[in-house]
């Protein structure tokens, strides 16, 4: 299945030509035609089958049939991945999808001051791209706030479980107020992510690539 078959927002589609990427990988023809509709996801998909864009394109579809309503230090997206390469490389290409649009995308991860990144925050990002623990940092600091998040994107949740953040996870997700969907990506589903699943996904689809 080709990517033009998806209809996409004009400048969605002319960023993926860009990347010169015609078919749709397995978990991008399962997961964005779902995720598109607003359905939450539990996918299980390893890196390198082409994930980012499985849950970036249904998430910048979404934000552009929407009027554009970013607030400073309120992100409509957030995306929590384990470590700050994985934050970096997903930024990179999530910019890379989003580059014929005006929606701005910002990576945030420790072992950098927090004063930078502070002011990008407060000025107004629509995706945020972070390590748990640096959020964290960020939301107590009130540099972010959570309350209008519209997406959340768990990436390598089994990761993020192995490492202890869940905890950190679960009480920034608990700071969300506003109606969200929530896409969770993990390389295996093991009991412990199907119990975070069952905890933070609604009416969910599971999905295997
Ligand atoms: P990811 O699993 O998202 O890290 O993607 C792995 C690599 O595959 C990246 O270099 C992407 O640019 C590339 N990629 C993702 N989707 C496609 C596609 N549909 N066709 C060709 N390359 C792709």
């Amino acid at each position: 299945m080709n990517f033009a078959s998806l209809d996409l927002a004009p400048e969605l589609q002319q960023a993926i030509d860009a990347c010169g990427y015609k078919k749709m990988t397995p978990i991008q023809q399962q997961a964005i035609v779902i995720a598109r509709r607003g359905r939450d996801v539990l996918a299980s998909a390893q890196t390198g089958t082409g994930k980012t864009a499985a849950f970036a394109v249904p998430i910048l579809q979404q934000i552009l049939d929407k009027p554009k309503t970013t607030a400073p230090g309120m992100p409509r997206v957030v995306i929590l991945t384990p470590t700050r390469e994985l934050a970096e490389q997903l930024a990179t290409n999530i910019a890379g999808y989003a580059q014929f649009t005006d929606i701005s995308v910002l990576a945030l991860y420790g072992g950098v001051k927090l004063g930078g990144q502070a002011s990008k925050l407060k000025a107004g990002v629509d995706i945020v791209i972070s390590t748990p623990g640096r959020l964290l940092e960020h939301m107590t600091l009130k540099n972010v706030g959570l309350a209008k998040v519209e997406f959340v994107v768990l990436d390598e949740a089994d990761r993020m479980l192995d490492m202890g953040f869940i905890a950190d996870v679960r009480q920034m997700l608990a700071q969300i107020t506003s109606a969200h969907q929530t896409l969770l990506f993990s390389a295996t589903i093991s009991p412990t992510v199907n119990e975070l699943a069952h905890k933070l996904l609604k009416n969910h689809q599971e999905i295997r690539a």
